[in-house]
Order: structure tokens, then C-alpha cells, then sequence
């Protein structure tokens, strides 16, 4: 029995000092290589259009969301457009529809660490190979970031933060965003394993081709969706995006929450009129209540 324990013991402290060599391959550099996987660029392939990379954009202000149609001649003239995002999700209008909708389903595998602080939020890059098939089209996982508060709200309720995992159709070059919501709680372990790295300013990333990472940390059990057709929150605002906007929050701690806020501030742009929309849902309903 006590050998049992010693091997344990060795084993134990054997993998947190590799844990902790891990640390000697951490860097941060000011060196921003092109961005590929920014939601803009991503979007130039199903759009065709060139990036405008000397229009700029705030969340306030002469460059606000009021004014972003006009920033940019008519590069972003879609920020006007009717079936923009996100939009507030009116619960007692939404259609729920499991004939004609299919479960979410993923394969996400794990991958390097590529966190990209661009100046609107920031952006973990995901090694390729990670999909999701969603309503018969596998997509392509690219990368996900965040936004404080909620973009979309439900019922007029904002979240404290939410998370885009930005898809794209190999095919077509279309774009499938799934939204999860944080609100505060018990602290999120895989945020916490990244708190500390998160770039702070603008241009700044963090790589660590050594370590590895699930995004199904940031998951939550039951992913009851909210379906629709929009488009991207962020100039040029192309309306290529189907949204999965799920139902149920994960939760983050007061501190990991307060940490994203100031590093990003307040990075949501306003809701957007539904027009002729319609919200539908799916998913089914489990007996879990996070
Ligand atoms: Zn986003």
C-alpha cells in the first residue's frame, strides 16, 4: 500500500514539474503576423470583397455603431442592412422546431495556444481540424473570442459576457457563429488557466505551440439552441453568418469576468430590429439546469 502511495507521489510531482517547464516556452510578443482568422477576413472569402484595413471602428463615439454604415464608403454599407445582428431574442416569438432542426454536433479537438488581442476583443486562433456539423453543413472551427456584455439578449436580459466560435464552410465560405453566455458563478477552469496570458493591449498576442487545449471547457452541457439568419457584429457586417445562439449559460467567476471587461471594455455592439426574421429553436430539453 505505502508503495502504491510513493509511485503516486513520484508521479505526482514528475507531471507538475513538466507542468511547470511548460513555462519556460511562454512568450508574448508586440509582432501581430496578418490575422486570417479574423472574423473580417473570413469573411472576404464568401464575400469577395477586399479588406479595408484603414477604416477603423469603436463601440462609442464619431466611429460608434450608429455610424458605422458610412465609415467606410460602401465597404460597410451592410452594417444598415435588415437582417443584421445580433438582435434581442424575444422568447415567447420563438418558433421551436425539432422536426426540421438538428442537434448541434462537434468534433473539436484539442489545440495550440493563439490568443490575439486586435483591439476589439480577444481571440483565441484554433489549430484546424476541429468541426461542427450544423444543420447538415460541416463547418470548420477557426477561432473564438469574446464580447462584454452579451451581444444578443434574451428577453431584453444581457448576459455579462458571451463567446462567438466563429465556423466557416469550406464550400461556400458561409459563416456558422455559435454565442454562448457567461454569467457570474463558480470560477471557469479554463479560463482560469488563461487569465494571466491574455494580451492587454492592442496588436499584442500569446503563443504556446507547447500546450494544448479543449474548447469544450467552455461549453455548456445542454446546447438547447436559438437559430437565425444575420450577420457578423463587426464591420463590414456581412450578412453570411447563421447564428446558434445557446440557450444555457456557463459560468465564469466575478474575477474572471471583471478581467475580460477590463481588458475589453464595453466591446457588444446594440441589438438589431428582427425585421422578418423568424428566431427558431432546438436542441431538446435535458434535465440539467446549470
Ligand atoms: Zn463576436
Amino acid at each position: 500500500m505505502k508503495t502504491i502511495f510513493f509511485r503516486l507521489l513520484f508521479a505526482c510531482l514528475f507531471l507538475m514539474t513538466l507542468a511547470c517547464s511548460h513555462d519556460e516556452f511562454e512568450s508574448t510578443t508586440t509582432e501581430t503576423p496578418q490575422n486570417i482568422n479574423d472574423e473580417a477576413a473570413l469573411a472576404a472569402a464568401a464575400t469577395g470583397k477586399s479588406l479595408s484595413s484603414e477604416c477603423q471602428f469603436e463601440y462609442e463615439g464619431e466611429l460608434g455603431p450608429e455610424f458605422w454604415a458610412t465609415l467606410c464608403g460602401s465597404d460597410w454599407e451592410s452594417c444598415g442592412g435588415s437582417s443584421q445582428s445580433p438582435i434581442n431574442i424575444e422568447t415567447s416569438t420563438v418558433e421551436h422546431d425539432d422536426d426540421n432542426l438538428e442537434p448541434i454536433q462537434t468534433w473539436y479537438r484539442g489545440t495550440s495556444v493563439d490568443i490575439i488581442n486586435n483591439g476589439h476583443t480577444v481571440q483565441f486562433n484554433y489549430d484546424a481540424g476541429s468541426t461542427a456539423r450544423l444543420n447538415g453543413i460541416e463547418y470548420e472551427l477557426k477561432q473564438f473570442h469574446f464580447h462584454t456584455g452579451s451581444e444578443h439578449t434574451v428577453d431584453n436580459y444581457r448576459y455579462d459576457m458571451e463567446m462567438h466560435l466563429v465556423h466557416q464552410d469550406p464550400n461556400t465560405g458561409l459563416l456558422a457563429v455559435i454565442g454562448v453566455f457567461f454569467k457570474e458563478g463558480r470560477s471557469n477552469y479554463l479560463l482560469g488557466k488563461f487569465l494571466n496570458h491574455i494580451p492587454k493591449n492592442e496588436g499584442e498576442h500569446f503563443k504556446d505551440p507547447y500546450r494544448h487545449f479543449f474548447v469544450n471547457f467552455l461549453l455548456p452541457y445542454d446546447k438547447t439552441y436559438y437559430t437565425y439568419n444575420g450577420s457578423l457584429t463587426t464591420p463590414g457586417c456581412d450578412e453570411i453568418v447563421t447564428w446558434y445562439v445557446l440557450k444555457n449559460p456557463i459560468r465564469a467567476s466575478r474575477r474572471q469576468l471583471d478581467a475580460f471587461k477590463k481588458i475589453m471594455h464595453s466591446n457588444y455592439r446594440p441589438v438589431q430590429d428582427l425585421n422578418n426574421r423568424i428566431v427558431r429553436s432546438a436542441g431538446g430539453f435535458l434535465a440539467y439546469d446549470d
